[in-house]
């Protein structure tokens, strides 16, 4: 087990109430495993990757849960200890890459630096920043570029030779990808892949469930704020046991199927007033037609429980109440 995460909370205090953006929220990602977040916008899963880096923008907070990467929790050490782990046990990579380039300098000095402040020498750093342009196929004359002198796609593939540095434990990338071209998109895909079969565990953000399937080994689904199933690529794709996974797999075109494409009706809901019980109660067809559910769903927080090995769920239909 590389990081395990358990009934992490999360909150935002903003001036007009308390987002509930994450909500006892637990998973695990073992060595050299990718794991998918999916979920529609306003989930929270770039909540969740920002609290395992313990970097939530304010005014955010962890309010409860422990994260620990292998054995040691994250929450309980020092903000130097933390900082001694950011880029180099854990690296991260984000949608906009110019969030984590600085639009001033020249891409070769921050390779160089991304290693020399985890103490590298000065010049074993500038042959590895050589090294690692390469291995993102980047000629190594663009070390004296600026980020805007390169294309959307190039500067992905510069955050990641900075989060590839150190050979990382876990790289977190969020939506790495959404901002990119089919093509470009896949070979940032490629190199995520390359890194994983280097030994780095993945813990990977999209909306998109058809990329999730297409590289993961697992896939976490998030409703809401609340983790609502978690399993194994096949489980979740062949299994779907969540209405709402089962309602965004309806979702996306099916190449072999053909079959018709559903959006899924209704909007997710205000996190500072949640729905009581299931929080997707309110869109839930299985709810809607289901008379005996009605004083359940919309009354009491379905717990999760292990289905089948590996294969968990949050929902009344599989048991999981709190009377149980
Ligand atoms: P997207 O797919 O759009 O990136 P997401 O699943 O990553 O969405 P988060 O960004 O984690 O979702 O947001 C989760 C919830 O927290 C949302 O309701 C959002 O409005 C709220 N939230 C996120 N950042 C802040 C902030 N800085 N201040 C207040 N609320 C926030
Ligand atoms: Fe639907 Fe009830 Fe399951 Fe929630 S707990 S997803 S409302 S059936
Ligand atoms: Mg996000």
């Amino acid at each position: 087990m590389l990081l395990d995460v358990k009934d992490l909370s999360i909150h935002y205090y903003t001036l007009s109430g308390v987002v509930r953006a994450v909500e006892g929220v637990t998973f695990s990602i073992d060595k050299k495993e990718w794991v998918t977040f999916v979920g529609e916008s306003g989930s929270g899963k770039s909540t969740v990757a920002s609290a395992i880096i313990r970097l939530v923008p304010p005014p955010g907070k962890i309010v409860s849960g422990q994260i620990m990467l292998e054995g040691k929790e994250l929450l309980k050490l020092s903000e130097e200890e933390m900082r001694q782990i950011r880029g180099k046990d854990i690296s991260m990579v984000f949608q906009d890459p110019m969030t984590s380039l600085d639009p001033l300098r020249k891409i070769g000095d921050q390779l160089v630096e991304a290693m020399t402040v985890h103490g590298v020498d000065e010049d074993e750093a500038k042959e590895r920043a050589k090294e690692l342009l390469e291995k993102v196929n980047i000629p190594p004359d663009r070390l004296d570029y600026y980020p805007h002198q390169l294309s959307g796609g190039q500067r992905q593939r510069v955050s990641i030779a900075i989060a590839m540095a150190f050979n990382p434990k876990l790289l977190i990338a969020d939506e790495p990808t959404t901002a990119l071209d089919v093509i470009v998109q896949d070979s940032i895909m490629d190199l995520i892949q390359s890194l994983k079969e280097e030994g780095t565990s993945i813990f990977f953000v999209t909306h998109d469930i058809s990329l999730a399937a297409e590289r993961s080994d697992k896939i976490a689904v998030m409703y809401a704020g609340k983790l609502v199933e978690f399993g194994t690529v096949e489980q979740i794709v062949e299994n779907p046991l969540h209405p709402y996974t089962q309602a965004l797999l309806n979702s996306v075109p099916d190449l072999w199927t053909e079959k018709p494409i559903k959006a899924i009706p209704g909007y997710p809901p205000d996190l500072r007033n949640p729905p009581r019980g299931c929080r997707f109660h309110p869109r839930c067809h299985v709810f809607a037609e289901k008379g005996e559910l009605k004083g359940l769903c919309d009354a009491e927080e379905p717990m999760m429980i292990e289905y089948e090995k590996g294969h968990f769920v949050a929902c009344h239909l599989y048991g999981g109440s709190r009377n149980e």
